[in-house]
């Protein structure tokens, strides 16, 4: 009798975690068919056990066509070449075979031989340290591939087609201020100049504009080279000399004797001069500006200045995007709120750190740390630009 209760026990037990069961089973294929990304799962021997409706859809074939067949036999990615991708190459195999999740850009072919660039991740399912399947999710990178021709496309023709006309209006008017079209009298030497500046505005407009968007499509190109970091500063003080002495503003390098670091030297004088040209434009006629350069567990490079410094309710937006503080509107002082923005950016690339400390009318310091093994390098699709009419 106790025998046969207990047996009683079991059974409804056992129903009770077949229920279970099939609750977490029915809400793992909800979830399955409800992501945003195609999903394929493989059991142990590589067949397909579950596969989601967006799949299908990027593959162009029907569920019932992909389910119980060999993945590897449905599901085919091509090289470059068109040539198919032999199966001891393909991210699944190697998931499986590592034991750990493989991550890749590939080319999936469709049920129509197009192929179509994909993004995957595979992760393979440990049981008793064995392999018992994968799981797969990808999506299609089409429209973002498109996205980001279209935007190498702008920034090439935005380069050449906006440059080429401002080039020629300074170059002619460089000509009549030096009097190749005659004497010029004072007022038409007036209107000259502003052409002049405006068109080096414009240009550096431009220029940064250009470098946001390389920046922004997080495809700027990190070149490592052995780097004297003292001497890439005595450059950035010496190409900003005139607009330095314009206003009688003092530039000192307090240089400190370190070996070379390993980064990028274009994007990182990018930088400097930002932080550099800031301190000149925002001290008032003969201030001072000290740049230093020093070595910690980081190295530091700090610009300091004696000028208006930021205002409080100014100091979390400064590395924003068209940011620019009321005081330095009020001052007059020209500019675009991108150079802030440009070496947060690059501060990033570089694994490199910026911040500041300011006070109003005691003076500003922008610091920025790299680690001193350097940067990583990192390949992008641009270089960063430097400035030129
Ligand atoms: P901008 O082209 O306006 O100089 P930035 O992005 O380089 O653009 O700087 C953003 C704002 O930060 C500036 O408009 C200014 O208000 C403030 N700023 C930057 N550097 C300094 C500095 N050294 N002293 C005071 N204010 C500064």
């Amino acid at each position: 009798m106790s025998g046969s209760n207990n047996s009683q026990a079991t059974i409804v037990k056992l129903k009770r975690q077949l229920a279970d069961m099939q609750k977490s089973y029915a809400k793992s294929s909800e979830l399955i068919s409800s992501l945003g990304e195609a999903v394929v799962v493989t059991n142990e021997y590589g067949k397909i056990e579950i596969v989601n409706e967006l799949c299908g859809q990027i593959l162009g074939y029907k569920l019932n066509v992909l389910i119980g067949k060999r993945y590897l036999a449905v599901i085919k990615a091509v090289n470059e070449d068109g040539s198919l991708v032999e199966p001891m190459d393909r991210a699944i195999t190697r998931a499986f075979l590592n034991g750990s999740a493989v991550t890749e850009r590939a080319c999936y072919l469709t049920s129509r031989n197009t192929a179509i660039p994909v993004a995957i991740n595979v992760s393979p399912f440990i049981f008793n340290n064995v392999p018992i399947g994968a799981i797969e999710v990808f999506r299609d990178l089409t429209d973002e591939i498109t996205r980001e021709q279209i935007q190498s496309e702008f920034i090439a023709l935005a380069s050449h087609q906006l440059r080429t006309p401002l080039s020629a209006i300074n170059t002619y008017a460089q000509m009549l201020s030096g009097g190749y079209a005659g004497k010029l009298n004072n007022r038409q030497t007036n209107f000259v100049s502003v052409i002049e500046s405006s068109t080096l505005r414009m240009n550096e407009l431009i220029h940064s504009l250009l470098n946001v968007t390389r920046l922004e499509a997080g495809s700027i190109n990190v070149d490592i080279i052995p780097v004297d970091i003292n001497e890439l500063c005595a450059g950035v003080i010496n190409s900003l000399t005139s607009l330095a002495d314009d206003k009688a503003v003092d530039i000192k390098l307090e240089a400190c004797p370190i070996s070379d670091i390993d980064t990028d030297p274009v994007l990182l004088r990018e930088l400097i001069n930002n932080l550099i040209a800031n301190s000149i434009k925002y001290t008032p006629h003969g201030g001072s500006v000290i740049v230093k350069v020093e070595i910690q567990d980081r190295v530091i490079i700090s610009v300091c200045d004696n000028g208006f410094g930021i205002p409080e309710l100014a100091k979390d937006y400064i590395f924003s995007k068209f940011y620019r503080a009321k005081n330095a509107v009020k001052h007059d002082v020209s500019g675009t709120g991108l150079g802030l923005y440009l070496a947060k950016q690059i501060a990033d690339r570089l694994e490199g750190d910026i911040w500041f400390d300011s006070e109003v009318g005691v003076g500003t310091t922008f610091y920025f740390s790299l680690p001193v093994v350097g940067s990583a390098k990192k390949q992008g699709r641009f270089r960063l630009e430097v400035p030129k009419l």
